[in-house]
């Protein structure tokens, strides 16, 4: 009775684990969750402040689909200041978070018989968004040495005359992962040689690099590759605005109206008071993010070094986002009270039965031998959650 398009659309694998802890907490039981895929501090107030007044100012009708002139003249200069690149605003789209722009820009670029690349590990929502454009999409293995990022090598082994797309995200949901300007610049070299091949560049942890490097955009590396390239970004982890629902594209004139055109007839404009809640965020220097910066940074610090005390847990250091990647592989095919590990899934749901930690297993990212911690939540909790994995493994046989 279902179209086929819907059919081709799984549900999402983390939903059974936090509708189970979600289930658990509303019991009593001292769930702690290291499930969370958005930060966990507040909007700052001046943001919040900025939609109230847009609400009492009346700026509640529609808007032009693509955003409002002032909003994407404040991503052009955004992208200038922050990103070394010069974009009009007749080349930005603003749509309701990233995520429409990632469907957006899918659904301009690829035909049925296409095919796009996708580094394995991946965010949940590219293969799927892949799946409901009809396409096809064909995974690029991460380097095990060197944080799972795909290497211009692999890149070039992987491209064959179907390949019309590759998505680079950086830093990367779910390892953290950040490509160095020399890794782009030899990814950059490989794409050179295939003019047909699009590059959607999903900057959206832009903001979160733990390094003190500078963040790096394909386009920095190599800027004559602009004309085929698609800049993904939005306010949503940034500023922790992620229900305000604010994403931007940037690209060439002929693919953004394509993409306006989408959303034309799907949502029309991203909301109006979240607009004007973005343009005062993009226009005026808001010290919180520092903050929450610095803070994410000592989180995933301490994290880390506990994590990767444990025997058989080896997490893969976080240069950016806020999730610590963690390979269990040790652990499956063992035995805990007697029932086998089969896979991530198990994994994940005997740590939340049993000790009450909530974690994403790494299947849902396309590597079922990872579970995924976000240090999106206080340190309290992630002592207490890392210390409770610790017996949970210890009782593994
Ligand atoms: N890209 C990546 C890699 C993400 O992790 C997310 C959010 N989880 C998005 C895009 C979408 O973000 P939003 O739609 O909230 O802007």
């Amino acid at each position: 009775m279902l179209s086929r398009r819907v059919n081709m659309i799984h549900p999402s694998p983390t939903l059974k684990i936090t509708a189970t802890a979600k289930k658990m907490k509303a019991e009593g039981k001292p769930i702690i969750s290291f499930a969370a895929g958005e930060p966990d501090f507040d909007t700052p107030e001046a943001i919040k402040n900025a939609a109230i007044d847009a609400l009492k100012q009346g700026k509640t009708k529609y808007t032009a689909t693509s955003g409002i002139l002032d909003l994407k003249e404040a991503i052009c200069k955004k992208l200038a200041t922050d990103n070394n690149l010069n974009y009009s605003p007749e080349e930005i789209i603003v749509s309701n978070g990233a995520k429409q722009c990632i469907f957006n820009a899918l659904l301009s670029l690829l035909n049925e018989h296409e095919t796009i690349l996708i580094p394995l590990p991946y965010w949940v929502s590219y293969p799927e968004i892949v799946n409901f454009s009809g396409a096809k999409y064909k995974l690029i293995n991460g380097d095990k040495t060197n944080k799972y990022k795909f290497s211009a090598k692999t890149l070039k082994e992987s491209i064959d005359s179907n390949v019309k797309a590759i998505i680079i995200n950086s830093p990367s949901n779910p390892t953290g992962a950040v490509y160095s300007k020399g890794e782009l610049f030899e990814i950059a070299s490989v794409l050179r040689d295939h003019p047909s091949i699009w590059i959607l560049s999903d900057d959206i942890y832009e903001k979160l690099i733990y390094t003190g490097e500078e963040f790096t955009s394909i386009l920095n590396v190599a800027p004559d590759l602009r004309y085929r390239t698609i800049i993904i970004n939005g306010l949503s982890k940034s500023f922790s605005m992620t229900g305000f629902r604010i994403g931007y594209a940037a690209g060439n004139q002929e693919i953004i109206s394509a993409m306006t055109r989408i959303q034309d007839h799907t949502t029309s404009n991203a909301s109006t008071i979240s607009q004007y809640a973005a343009l005062f965020a993009l226009t005026n220097r808001i010290d919180d993010i520092e903050k929450m910066k610095s803070e994410f940074k000592r989180r995933m610090n301490i994290m880390y070094e506990r994590a990767s005390s444990i025997r058989g847990i080896q997490p893969i250091k976080p240069d950016g986002a806020f999730y610590m990647f963690t390979d269990i592989s040790q652990f499956i095919g063992k035995k805990y009270k007697g029932n086998l590990i089969k896979n991530s899934e198990d994994f994940s749901l005997k740590l939340l039965e049993n000790h009450f930690v909530a974690t994403i297993p790494g299947i849902a990212f396309g590597t079922d031998s990872f579970i995924r911690l976000s240090f999106a939540t206080s340190v309290k909790d992630i002592i207490e959650g890392i210390g409770r994995l610790e017996s949970f493994v210890g009782s593994i046989e």
